[in-house]
C-alpha cells in the first residue's frame, strides 16, 4: 500500500492571511508561504494544507469562491502558486488545496447567470423554491451564520438555498452538467501537479429533496438532518474520486459536520474508493454547553475520553481512517480550552502533542501549534476578521450578554 504514505504522514495547516506577510500589506501571502518551506521540512512536516487562495470577495475568508482557476490577488499571482509548488516538491513536501464545493459566492458567474431568470442555464446549479404559501422562507432550515437559510431573490420571486453566509449559495449537485464542471474544475488542479484536497463541509452536498421542515426541537435541530450524510452523497463522492482523486493519485480529506463513525467508515473505506480520510468534529462540542459553540464552558475530561475513545475504537474496527487535530482556523486554539496557556503553557503543549501523536490516524498541525502559541486575546470583536464569530457576538449582545464575557468567548 505504498500510496497510502499519508497514513504516516504529518499535515501542516497554513492560513495564509495570518501566516507570513512578505510586502507588508498586513495580510500573508505566497511569497510568505515559500519563505518558510524550510522551516517546515525541518519540521517534518510531509503536507502542506493551504486554506482557499482562490479569487474571493472574501466574505467568508476565501471560503466563498468567485472563481476557482485564479489565486486571489491579495496572496499573489498564479506564477507564484506554481513556485510554491514546485519548491515544495523540491524539498520532498507535498501540496493540499482546500476546495469548496457545496457553495460559490454569489459573485462567481454561474450565480450572477443563475440571477437573471428561471430560464438561464445555470439556473439550476443552485437551489431555488418557491416561497411557502405566507409568502415566507420554503422552509425553516436556518443558516449556519444565523438567520434562515433562504434568500428571497426580489426579481424572480424564489428564494434560493444558503446552509452558510448569505452571499454563499449552495450548489445543486443534482445537476449533471454542475457534477462535470466541478470534476473538469479539479481535474485542472490535479493537472497542475497538486497533491491533494481538503473539502470543505462535503458531507451536506446532498440535500433531503423533499426540504422538510425540522422540528427545531432541540439546538441542534437546524434543518441539518436533512442534508448532514444526505441520500447520495456516497455516490457523488465515488464519483468524484474516479474522475478525479484516483488518476491524479490525491490525498484527500473530508470535513464533516454532525456526522457518525458509522458515516466516516463508509467515506475513508479503501474498499469504497472515496475519501482517504475525515475529520470530524465531536470532540470539539465537549466544551459547548446545550451545543452552542460560542459559548464558554469547562469541560470534563472523562467526556472528552469518551467521544476520542469512541472515534479511535470504531473507525478502526471499521477499516475506516481518522484526521486527528487539536486546533484549525475556525476554532479557538486548544491550548486554553483543553489544557492551559499560562504557567503551564509548554508542558501543556507537549502534552496535547504526545496525545495526538499517539492516536490511529494522519496527524494535522495549525500553524503556531508547534511553538504553543495561545490564542489571539483581542479586546473588540472588529480585530475578528471572521463572519461566524461577528455573527455569534451580535447574537450574544442581543441577548443581554455584556460585550466583555461575550468577547471572552472568542479568545
Ligand atoms: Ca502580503
Amino acid at each position: 500500500m505504498n500510496n497510502e504514505w499519508w497514513k504516516k504522514g504529518t499535515v501542516y495547516q497554513i492560513y495564509p492571511r495570518s501566516f507570513n506577510d512578505t510586502n507588508g500589506d498586513g495580510i500573508g501571502d505566497i511569497r510568505g508561504i515559500i519563505e518558510k518551506l524550510d522551516y517546515l521540512a525541518k519540521l517534518g512536516i510531509d503536507l502542506v494544507w493551504l486554506t482557499p487562495m482562490y479569487v474571493s470577495p472574501q466574505r467568508d475568508n476565501g471560503y466563498d469562491i468567485a472563481d476557482y482557476f485564479a489565486i486571489d490577488p491579495q496572496y499573489g499571482t498564479m506564477a507564484d502558486f506554481e513556485e510554491l509548488l514546485e519548491e515544495a516538491h523540491r524539498r520532498g513536501l507535498k501540496i493540499m488545496m482546500d476546495m469548496v464545493v457545496n457553495h460559490t459566492s454569489y459573485q462567481h458567474h454561474w450565480f450572477q447567470e443563475a440571477l437573471k431568470g428561471k430560464d438561464n442555464p445555470y439556473r439550476d446549479y443552485y437551489i431555488w423554491k418557491d416561497p411557502a404559501p405566507d409568502g415566507g422562507p420554503p422552509n425553516n432550515w436556518l443558516s449556519k451564520f444565523s438567520g434562515s437559510a433562504w434568500e428571497l431573490d426580489a426579481a424572480s420571486g424564489q428564494y434560493y438555498l444558503h446552509l452558510y453566509e448569505v452571499g454563499m449559495p449552495d450548489l445543486n449537485w443534482e445537476n449533471p452538467n454542475l457534477q462535470e464542471e466541478i470534476y473538469q474544475m479539479m481535474a485542472w488542479w490535479g493537472e497542475k501537479g497538486i497533491d491533494g484536497f481538503r473539502l470543505d463541509v462535503i458531507n451536506n452536498i446532498s440535500k433531503n429533496l423533499d426540504f422538510p421542515n425540522d422540528s427545531l426541537a432541540t439546538a441542534q435541530d437546524d434543518g441539518r438532518k436533512f442534508y448532514v450524510d444526505g441520500p447520495h452523497v456516497h455516490e457523488y463522492l465515488h464519483q468524484m474520486n474516479r474522475r478525479v482523486f484516483e488518476k491524479y493519485n490525491l490525498v484527500t480529506v473530508g470535513e464533516m459536520s454532525s456526522t457518525t463513525p458509522e458515516q466516516c467508515i463508509k467515506y475513508t473505506h479503501p474498499k469504497r474508493e472515496e475519501l482517504s480520510m475525515v475529520f470530524n468534529f465531536h470532540h470539539m462540542k465537549v466544551d459547548y454547553p446545550n451545543g452552542k459553540k460560542w459559548a464558554s464552558a469547562k469541560y470534563r475530561l472523562s467526556d472528552l475520553k469518551r467521544v476520542m475513545s469512541e472515534w479511535q475504537l470504531k473507525m478502526a474496527a471499521g477499516g475506516g481512517w481518522n484526521a486527528l487535530f487539536w486546533t484549525n482556523h475556525d476554532q479557538p486554539r486548544a491550548l486554553a480550552r483543553f489544557a492551559d496557556d499560562q504557567i503551564y503553557r509548554e508542558q501543556s503543549a507537549k502534552l496535547l502533542a504526545i496525545i495526538l501523536f499517539g492516536l490511529q490516524g494522519t496527524t494535522y498541525i495549525y500553524q503556531g501549534e508547534e511553538i504553543a502559541m495561545t490564542d489571539a486575546n483581542f479586546t473588540d470583536i472588529s480585530q475578528y476578521d471572521d463572519a461566524e464569530s461577528r455573527n455569534a457576538y451580535k447574537q450574544m449582545l442581543a441577548d443581554g450578554m455584556p460585550e466583555t464575557d461575550a468577547l471572552q468567548n472568542f479568545a
